[in-house]
């Protein structure tokens, strides 16, 4: 069954369902409330927690479940389906060479995700490299190293440039065998013209094949300008979510998706190399209505 592991809360209300076979509108209104407390708890955005509640309250009133089917699944499989939609799949990422651009902002996790990348291709057979282009956090060169290292993979740095382009330019070049590249970009605070300008800059010369949005699990609300303002500028791709091993449900990272038109790809679950998954829609669903 769909959604097995939901939040004790919600399952209660479905549970009380059992045995029904017609639902009246208030078993709806109620389980369309429980929805949007567990979906506005996980960060998700307002506008689309109304019109994902609409959509299953109209469904559930509306649709006759199919002969044999109880209420109380018929509702769960609107409620899935209507999230699937927002969550979409994966994002795809062929296990071919290519380029994957990384951008967000700084501390989102953007060069741990780098290396974790680079393993992930490397366990797939792949040889990626990591080229780190960040000149701007203090620290950033040797962190990136040290993670490459962990994942046991090719790494591109220059702690004395502070041309990112040229940094980007020397390090495709220097890593001509390996058949994947990740290159990660230096963040800031906030988002800023120049983040923006240098992030363009990079992009028109290493000419991504794919862009990736790394976001915190815990960004909230602020996910939808920052997936704005990057996806105008470079055009994301796909989302990656970090520190999911945290408390935060991940909720903006539905945001960033809706906004960029996207989906997402893989999830961090930790600091080490190999805390990195592959987004599957039915676990992240099941984590937002937790
Ligand atoms: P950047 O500034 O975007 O490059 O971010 P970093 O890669 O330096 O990550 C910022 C902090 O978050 C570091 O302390 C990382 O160890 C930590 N971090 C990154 N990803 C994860 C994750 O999935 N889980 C946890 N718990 N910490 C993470």
């Amino acid at each position: 069954m769909v959604l097995d592991n939901l939040g004790s809360s919600l399952r209660g209300t479905m549970d009380k369902l059992r045995g029904k076979s017609r639902l009246d509108e208030d078993d709806v209104q109620e389980i369309v409330k429980e929805i949007q407390r567990s979906l506005l708890q996980a960060d998700v955005e307002v506008d689309l927690v109304m019109d994902l509640s609409s959509n299953i309250e109209e469904r559930a009133l509306n649709e006759e479940p199919p002969g044999g089917t109880s209420a109380r699944d018929h509702i769960l499989k609107i409620v899935y389906e209507e999230m699937v939609e927002v969550v979409g799949d994966s994002t795809e990422i062929p296990l071919e060479p290519q380029t994957i651009m990384l951008a967000g902002l700084q501390g989102s996790g953007k060069t741990t995700t780098a290396a974790k990348i680079a393993w992930w291709f490397s366990k797939k057979g792949l040889r990626p490299a990591v080229i780190q282009t960040d000149t701007f956090r203090p620290g950033s060169y040797q962190q990136a190293k040290q993670m490459a290292g962990n994942a046991e993979v090719q790494f591109y740095g220059d702690p004395d440039a502070e041309d990112p382009v040229k940094i980007a330019r020397d390090g495709l070049e220097a890593t001509e065998d390996a058949d994947v590249h990740i290159v990660d970009t230096a963040g800031r605070h906030a988002l800023e013209t120049e983040l923006i300008d240098e992030i363009e800059e990079i992009e028109r010369e290493v000419n991504p094949d794919r862009n990736l949005l790394v976001l915190d699990a815990a960004i909230g609300q602020g996910a939808k300008e920052q997936a704005r303002e990057f996806d105008d500028a470079i055009g994301i791709d796909g989302v990656t979510i970090t520190k999911l091993d945290g408390t935060a449900k991940g909720g903006g990272a539905l945001t960033a998706v809706n906004e960029t038109d996207s989906s997402i790809a893989f999830l961090g679950t930790g600091e080490t190399v190999q805390d990195i998954e592959r987004f599957e829609p039915d676990g992240f669903i099941s984590r937002l209505l937790g």
